[in-house]
């Protein structure tokens, strides 16, 4: 589990920021205390600086967060489920579970963000002079006008059309709508993301280098980003596509090798991992239950005179949360479940026993395999 600087929930969903989100914000802070208040609203006295970016930094927290509620309760409308809205050095991502199965959920979605952020510019554009009128003063009002500034930033960034941003996704979903089919969509908007992210990298590094524009280094962290993003965006697409129609139980090695929980770890090494060249073996009991998984690691943690007498169920690992996978589960749905939370196999059951280990490396494999057909064929 991350730690997280402020992790709550509201209505269902869990909304929470990492640290890096709070280096950001600090970031900002400084550099407003220190630039730009002053020069929006000289002759106020530094103490009222750092207030002011400090209401400010709040503000943009709070911008960000209904930004992606946006999304969130767009999306939850159309009954696609979405858990968590996170808040990191980039900005904040709300991550869905599942995509859209439609085009026109995808774009009404997409838009539902920067829509919001726009509306949140125009609200405060409105208030600050109201509150000038009513005789707040230019401490306050200053920190509107940036409230305003940055809300319209957002939205715009935001609608930049390279894939995984708004942007590329409601690109995505005209691409999709004009050729009808979601992968050739998927590929078309993560090449444009893939595309502009390089654009940023090099423009980045470029100024950083030669105009002496330190801040052009956020362009190299954000190009970088979102290259990788585009690029995982389309291997999830085409994973889903390869996957569909396939369950868990279908992907599984047959005869997957066990070890029995009562075997010693001595046997378990000679007989188990050295003879079948394995490093790790799933531990299983005569009745078909799933002790856990162990391998070298645990295996070379036992002292060497202790390893005759200790049985395997000793050092076994019990499986993770989400490690475990009905033989009937959509095989996409189980390939996303491991990517999300970093799970490196699954153990499929089947009727309550166990039926073997669904590895992400073969799963990855089948779905390389599989568009390297499709493509041709
Ligand atoms: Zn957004």
């Amino acid at each position: 589990m991350r730690p997280y600087i402020f992790s709550f929930r509201l209505s269902g969903i869990t909304i929470r920021a990492e640290p890096s989100w709070l280096f950001l914000v600090l970031l900002v802070a400084w550099s407003l205390a220190a630039g730009f208040f002053p020069d929006a609203a000289a002759g106020l006295s530094t103490p009222t600086y750092i207030v002011m970016a400090v209401a400010s930094a709040l503000g943009l927290t709070v911008s960000v967060l209904l930004h992606e509620l946006s999304h969130t309760f767009v999306g939850r409308a159309f009954g696609l489920p979405i858990r968590n809205v996170t808040l990191f050095i980039l900005g904040g991502a709300a991550e869905l579970e599942e995509e859209p199965d439609r085009a026109l959920v995808e774009l009404v979605m997409a838009i539902a963000g920067p829509a919001m952020s726009v509306l949140l510019g125009f609200v405060f554009l409105a208030l600050s002079p109201a509150l000038g009128a009513a005789g707040a003063g230019i401490a306050v009002t200053a920190v509107v006008d940036y409230l305003a500034l940055i809300n319209f930033v957002l939205a715009i960034f935001n609608m930049i059309p390279a894939f995984p941003l708004d942007g590329g996704r409601v690109f995505r979903a005209i691409a999709w709508l004009v050729t009808g089919n979601r992968l050739t969509a998927t590929r078309l908007a993560s090449y444009l993301g893939e595309g502009f992210a390089w654009v940023l990298i090099l423009a980045g590094a470029a100024f950083a280098l030669f105009a002496g524009m330190a801040g052009a280094i956020w362009w190299v962290l954000i190009g970088l980003f979102l290259n990788s993003a585009a690029r995982a965006s389309r291997f999830e697409g085409e994973a889903r596509v390869a996957l569909s129609g396939v369950t868990a139980g279908d992907l599984i090695a047959p005869g997957t090798e066990t070890a029995e929980p009562e075997m010693s770890v001595r046997r378990f090494i000679d007989e188990r991992l050295v003879r079948h060249h394995s490093d790790w073996l799933p531990v299983v009991d005569a009745e078909g239950r799933i002790v856990g998984g162990a391998g070298v690691n645990q295996a070379r943690a036992v002292p060497a005179a202790d390893r005759a007498a200790m049985p395997v169920s000793h050092i076994a690992v019990k499986p993770e949360t989400g490690a475990l996978a009905g033989a009937e589960e959509r095989a996409d749905h189980a390939f996303m479940r491991m990517r999300r939370n970093g799970l490196p196999r699954l153990y499929v059951t089947r009727d309550g026993r166990f039926a073997g280990v669904l590895t992400l490396a073969d799963l990855s494999e089948f779905v390389r395999l599989k568009a390297l057909f499709d493509r041709v064929g």
